[in-house]
């Protein structure tokens, strides 16, 4: 069932934690809500659950409205599913129990409440546990009964805050993985809550970029990471560099040109203000970088290169982030490279720059292309100068309620 949330506001006191938000949740979507800590994510959710009221907008699950000014249905009536990263589980219930007892609210008959708590047991892989309580449970067996609880009663729509958090590093992996398996299974639409970009990257059908109370950017995972709307979503979805340049012509299609500081120019694919920008931000990856030392393979004459001075050298275990400077040592550029450079060496980094992006001035941008092109041979390109170059507690279900 489709999420739909227009012109959203909440204020704590004085305090503006969302501005005016409009977000659409697709239809059996998996969207993660990514940003950092204080950007309106736990709000957000919180709204949706009805466990806040909105000061402004409307929230709308399919063809009913949640709430709107005025109104605002209560949160048990939402059937909204709910998981938080300390799962919340109640200590004196069983797995079986803790599974059986949203649909016992919902007044579901005993046969197929114990038909659904198997399938759903089934889902999590978690057979035969059902006798357990939370305390004879892993961390990660207790997230999956946080889950299956949620997704017990046919739940329309899952909220996760943060869900992962409190499992180690490895488990966390393989319980994307799962996680992502379960909700597609069950068709549920999913707001997933996390601050962490490589989670989001890896579950995400969607991204929804929120900083200071804002959306920043809506679209896929690859789209943000290759083609970020600001330096902000640019930054908060993997290491990139970001030079200062001036726009010097739109070329019309499917390019900007640029100029950086020294004179260098190049064409690049990006986004620019309708009406035009007089200066943007160039975001480079480290990926789209390739350090050319002597003992480089790729050597490639048909790059954009710059001279570079060596910062430092990092190792990383798959390869060493070399940190590089660049337009006498005013800028820094980050790449990647099979082992150390020394500090101080001068070598000179190629820039792939078909793969690179670049962002006019903030406000009103405006789509000028897509990513899929040819990397751009800068030294072809006519005066280049290259070589220059919940809930609080979810819908409390608390089980005294039970009557
Ligand atoms: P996130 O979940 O992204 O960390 P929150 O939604 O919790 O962000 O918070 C958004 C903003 O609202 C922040 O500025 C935060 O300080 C503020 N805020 C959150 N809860 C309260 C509260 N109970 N009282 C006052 N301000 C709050």
């Amino acid at each position: 069932m489709s999420l739909v949330i227009r012109d959203l506001t909440y204020h704590y006191g004085n305090t503006v934690a969302l501005r005016g938000l409009n977000l659409e949740v697709r239809e059996g979507e998996l969207l993660a809500l990514l940003g950092p800590s204080g950007s309106g994510k736990t709000t957000l959710v919180s709204l949706v659950a009805g466990i806040l009221a909105p000061s402004g907008g409307e929230i709308r699950l399919g063809d009913e409205v949640l709430s709107r000014p005025g109104y605002a249905r209560a949160p048990e009536d939402r059937h909204i599913g709910f998981v938080f990263q300390d799962f919340a589980l109640w200590p004196h219930m069983t797995v079986a129990e803790t599974l059986e007892f949203p649909l016992r609210m919902k007044r579901v008959p005993r046969e197929q409440r114990r038909a659904r708590v198997d399938e759903v047991l089934r889902l999590v892989h978690l057979e035969g546990y059902g006798a357990r309580y939370p305390h004879e449970l892993s961390g990660g067996q207790r997230q999956r009964v946080a889950i299956a609880r949620a997704l017990a009663p046919r739940t329309r729509l899952i909220l996760l805050d943060e869900p992962m958090s409190n499992l180690d590093a490895k488990l966390r992996e393989q319980m994307r993985i799962e996680l992502k398996e379960i909700l597609r299974h069950e068709r549920v639409t999913a707001i997933y809550v996390t601050h962490d970009r490589l989670e989001a990257l890896a579950l995400a059908d969607r991204l929804a970029i929120i900083n200071e109370g804002r959306l920043v950017q809506v679209a896929p995972p690859e789209a943000v990471y290759r083609t970020p709307h600001t330096v902000f979503a640019a930054q908060f979805i993997g290491p990139a560099s970001v030079l200062p340049v001036t726009i010097r012509d739109e070329t019309g299609g499917d390019r900007i040109a640029i100029e950086l500081p020294d004179g260098t120019r190049a064409t690049v694919p990006g986004l620019i203000r309708a009406g035009g920008s007089a200066s943007g931000a160039w975001v480079i990856r480290p990926e789209n970088l390739e350090v050319l030392d002597e003992e480089s393979s790729g050597q490639s004459e048909a790059a954009c290169t710059f001279p570079a001075v060596v910062r430092s050298s990092t190792y990383a275990g798959s390869h060493w982030q070399i940190d590089l400077a660049i337009l006498d040592e005013l800028q820094s550029l980050v790449c990647h490279h099979n082992r150390p450079l020394e500090r101080g060496q001068t070598v000179r980094v190629a820039v792939d720059v078909g793969r690179t992006w670049v962002i006019g001035d903030a406000g009103g941008l405006s789509p000028r292309v897509r990513w899929k092109f040819r990397s751009l041979d800068c030294q072809d390109v006519p005066g280049v100068r290259g070589g220059s170059t919940l809930p609080t507690r979810a819908t409390d279900m608390s089980p005294k309620r039970q009557g």
